[in-house]
């Protein structure tokens, strides 16, 4: 029978790497409730409708990444419904903000989430089919100041720290606007016109782009389609006042909060959704997928979905490319090792299996990381694994059993010890 594994796209995360993972998200929660955010869950399949109507349905990702299926009714009063697995994570947030009407209280809600997000994109390093992404989204009534730049600029500050806290080097902060749905509109437009005469010289997705979002070919990546990319009209020229006030706003803040940035007019983005201030956190050392993070204003997105008007902006790091980055800056500093057990316990002969139980309980309950050997081992056996993993063997004989003092041996040092039972604990804690 061919051996199953795991599918396309898709990978298990093994320990120690999921040390690091966690580190990860404590990290980042630890941030984020010092900004006063609070965590959010929210299923992880949707109706696919939600999606349609708020990422857009001719963004990539609704017209050829979604896994979606019609997932047919149990009972008479069940509907067949069209179900996907969440692309992105900021839809159900702003599903949920409306459906526990939780603009109603006037306060801004600051949610923060943690989960996988599933895309049918082609694998390579950094992109996967089922990826992690930790985000969080700024988002209320306007008159809770839900508009305010002041928002963008904290939260771009906010990920700024985080990125710091984490240790990552060398991240870069792009900056966009795309102004009001108004002011994008007018823009695209002016780009489809100004698209006619050169369709015939761009890439095959461009050519479909042009016609249906021409937007989306700013994000094209074809090298041979960026010197007549980069003639196209700008959107900054596009904006309204009110977005021009906006953004001058947001910047102005950065500045004075020391956060430095670079102005990139093409960044508008992969999803609709998007209003005013756009942007995306970078890191070099990923190669191709070069984004560690990516962000916005979504002013319209509420309505859009059939709730009241909730401004807000929100972010999605890539879980999966922060770790990636961390760890090729720890393998270039020499990797910090990975921890390592306190005790190893041998007992030696089967009847001593239980005593070394209740031993090894005691341990760890006094918050030792312990490992558990085997009467069934020789003394060389226990030897042997116990120095791969442990700073220190416990041996426990019928001797020791008898007189309560154990024999500890220190694999640095080679020094080996008899310590008295009650006295263990402090003494692998040294
Ligand atoms: P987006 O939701 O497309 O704005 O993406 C936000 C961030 O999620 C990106 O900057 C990436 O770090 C990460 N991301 C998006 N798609 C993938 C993927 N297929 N695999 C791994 N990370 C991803």
């Amino acid at each position: 029978m061919a051996t199953l594994k795991a599918v396309r796209g898709t990978r298990d995360l093994l320990p120690p790497e999921t040390e690091l993972w966690n580190r990860i998200e404590t990290t980042a929660r630890a941030v984020f409730a010092r900004y006063n955010f609070g965590e959010i869950q929210t299923p992880i399949f949707e109706d696919t409708t939600l999606f349609a109507r708020s990422v857009g349905e001719e963004t990539d990702i609704v017209s050829k990444e979604m896994f979606t299926w019609e997932d047919r009714a149990r009972a008479q009063s069940e509907k067949t419904q069209s179900l996907t697995l969440r692309p992105e994570n900021t839809a159900g947030v702003v599903r949920a903000y409306i459906e526990h009407g939780l603009g109603e209280s006037g306060q801004l809600q600051k949610l923060y989430y943690i989960g996988p997000q599933f895309r049918r994109e082609r694998p390579q390093k950094g992109r996967y089919r089922q990826f992690w992404q930790i985000g969080a989204e700024v988002i209320g009534p306007p008159s809770a100041g839900s508009e305010s730049p002041l928002r963008d600029a904290e939260v771009l500050e906010m990920l700024a720290t985080l990125l710091d806290e984490l240790g990552i080097k060398g991240w870069a902060l792009e900056l966009n606007s795309v102004g009001s749905a108004a002011d994008r509109a007018k823009y695209n437009d002016i780009l489809r016109a100004a698209l006619i005469p050169v369709v015939g010289q761009i890439c095959q997705d461009c050519q479909r782009r042009a016609v249906t979002n021409p937007l989306r070919v700013l994000d094209c990546k074809v090298p041979e389609d960026q010197p007549i990319i980069e003639t196209l009209p700008k959107i900054g020229d596009s904006l309204g006042e009110d977005s021009k006030e906006h953004f001058a706003a947001v910047t102005a803040a950065l500045d004075s909060a020391g956060v430095t940035y670079k102005l990139n007019q093409r960044l508008v983005r992969g999803l609709d959704y998007y209003t005013r201030t756009t942007f995306e956190f970078t890191h070099g050392g990923l190669g191709a997928q070069n984004a560690l993070l990516g962000g916005g204003r979504y002013d319209g997105l509420s309505e859009a979905i059939g709730g009241p008007k909730a401004p807000g902006i929100g972010f999605a790091i890539g879980l999966d490319r922060l770790v990636l980055t961390i760890q090729a800056q720890n393998l270039a500093q020499k990797a910090a090792p990975t921890q390592v057990v306190d005790a190893y316990i041998a007992p030696l002969g089967e009847s001593l299996n239980a005593v070394a139980l209740v031993l090894a309980r005691e341990l760890r309950q006094a918050g030792l990381r312990v490992e558990l050997g085997d009467g069934s081992f020789r003394l060389k056996k226990s030897f042997e694994a116990a120095n791969k993993i442990a700073r220190r063997i416990v041996i426990l004989g019928e001797d020791e059993h008898r007189s309560g003092i154990l024999t500890v041996k220190d694999f640095a040092t080679g020094a080996q010890v008899k310590v008295p039972r009650g006295e263990l604990v402090e003494f692998l804690k040294g």
